[in-house]
């Protein structure tokens, strides 16, 4: 970790230029990406015609608008999304995103990788992802509570222990999945109460929550770059990483990473960008963000575009904000020999060819981020069997459950000669198709 002293003497950060915006939203058909690399994995390794079919679409996709009574007195509508896209492995399990960004497209799109993830990660759960379309920068902490409670109200059934898991994603955080598990748990009855707190994961861990849950995302990353430094011979020490979202999945990597010696020399978020060629203190930006919402105002560092970001050089470079933002130009800047996916979907079909192309080695997201979901998996083991498990037990299982993902995900790669991320899916695949091919389907 850098502890820099000329931290303090550089300018704040400031918006994002003109013409140095996101790609988000720009005519991007998230979910006809995940299709593509669906076909092409279900190709690489033979899945049954009918597998591929069953999973190329959603089971179900929800739509729910709502009221909530704003503190100005005004009454407004909320769109909330559910999806659920395959339940054959274990329940339906996903994030909440909050973000105005958020559309049904992309919600099924996220559902998938979610299926994905926990096939490869061998979690028997399957795959959701739900999210409101807004804000949540821009309302009152109250507000923020009403939205949640009635969103999760209005879910009703759709959600719960054994069919349906919420977590954290970009916009929602542990005091969000606190707020679902109450108001669940009020609808369902006082004798059942108790028994309904595994209805979501990434929860406080006063409220049933997992020791190792708030860091797993950025943690499961690292377990990935350490394994991928080993098989590369490349010294983690003294090298240097740029973080592209510095929230929960980005602060923890970078934090994580800084004990190893990985210094982190170029952060941005949806306020805009900031180098520091001597490194960034992760901890204090961490605290910064958590106590400002955002990089912005943070002392220690020299505001920079967002074209100047993608264009620094460093050793690793881990996209930890949303999908869609390593394209064509994006892809010809970087400048690393590392992309480590914190996001899901980060780099587009056109980013990740020139990439290839170009010898940059891609952690792929349904690999790379998959430690979320897998301390969700032990949060809710805890929950069933009243436990408290160490953070040290979470992590050495974490650790495992990574490396072996890690291994599996190569050694297939390698094998078939496929790229990383059409390997992760192939995985994942074969492992539903060999249910799908015993239970077949119903009737
Ligand atoms: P978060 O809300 O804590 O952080 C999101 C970050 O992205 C923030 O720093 C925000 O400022 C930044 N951001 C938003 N819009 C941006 C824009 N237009 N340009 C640049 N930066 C922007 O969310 P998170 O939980 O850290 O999730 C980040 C990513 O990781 C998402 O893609 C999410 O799906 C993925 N992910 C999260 C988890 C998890 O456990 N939280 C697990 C797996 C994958």
């Amino acid at each position: 970790m850098s502890t820099n002293p000329s931290e303090s003497k550089v300018p704040a950060a400031i918006p994002p230029a003109p013409g140095s915006r996101s790609n988000v939203g720009r005519d991007y058909d998230f979910f006809k990406v995940v299709q593509d690399y669906l076909d092409r994995a279900a190709k690489a390794v033979n899945i049954e015609p009918f597998v591929r079919t069953i999973l190329s679409q959603p089971k179900n996709e929800l739509i729910i608008n709502f009221p909530v009574k704003m503190d100005n007195g005004e009454v407004r509508l909320f769109k909330g999304y559910r999806v659920q896209h395959n339940n054959l492995l274990g329940p339906f399990k996903g994030g909440m995103r909050y973000h105005p960004s958020v559309t049904l497209d992309d919600v099924k799109a996220l559902a998938a990788m979610m299926t994905w993830k926990s096939a490869l990660m061998r979690i028997p759960f399957g795959g959701g992802k739900g999210g409101i379309k807004f804000d949540p920068h821009g309302v009152s902490k109250a507000e923020l509570q009403r939205v949640t409670r009635r969103f999760t109200h209005a879910l009703g059934d759709n959600i719960g222990p054994e069919y349906d898991i919420p977590a954290p994603d970009v916009g929602t955080n542990a005091q969000t999945m606190a707020w679902m598990m109450d108001t669940y748990s009020n609808m369902v009855g006082a004798s059942s109460k108790q028994s309904v707190k595994g209805v979501v994961t990434g929860k406080p861990v006063a409220s049933g929550g997992t020791l190792g849950r708030a860091k797993a995302t950025g943690q499961g990353m690292v377990f990935c770059v350490v394994e991928w430094a080993r098989e590369k011979n490349f010294d983690l020490e003294g090298s240097t990483m740029t973080v592209q979202g510095f929230g929960n999945v980005g602060s923890h990597l970078a934090v994580i990473l800084s004990r190893l010696g990985v210094s982190t020399i170029a952060v941005g978020d949806h306020t805009g960008y900031l180098v520091n060629p001597e490194g960034f203190n992760a901890h204090k930006l961490q605290d910064h963000v958590e106590k400002h919402g955002s990089i912005a105002g943070y002392p220690g560092g020299k505001a920079i575009t967002r074209e100047e970001f993608f264009a620094t050089k460093a050793d690793i470079f881990a996209p930890c904000a949303l999908e869609n933002q390593i394209g064509e130009t994006e892809a010809n800047l970087l400048n690393v020999k590392l992309i480590v996916e914190g996001a899901n979907g980060p780099t587009n079909p056109a980013g990740e060819k020139i990439l290839l192309d170009r010898g940059v080695d891609i952690l792929p997201d349904v690999l790379a981020n998959s430690g979320g979901v897998t301390v969700s998996y032990y949060e809710w083991v805890q929950n069933k069997r009243s436990e408290s498990w160490t953070e040290e037990e979470v992590d050495e299982k974490l650790e495992r459950a990574m490396k072996r993902a890690y291994k599996e995900v190569s050694d297939l790669g390698r094998l078939k000669k496929i790229d990383l991320r059409v390997a992760a899916y192939a995985l994942a695949l074969s492992r539903i198709e060999a249910v799908y091919k015993e239970r077949e389907i119903f009737p």
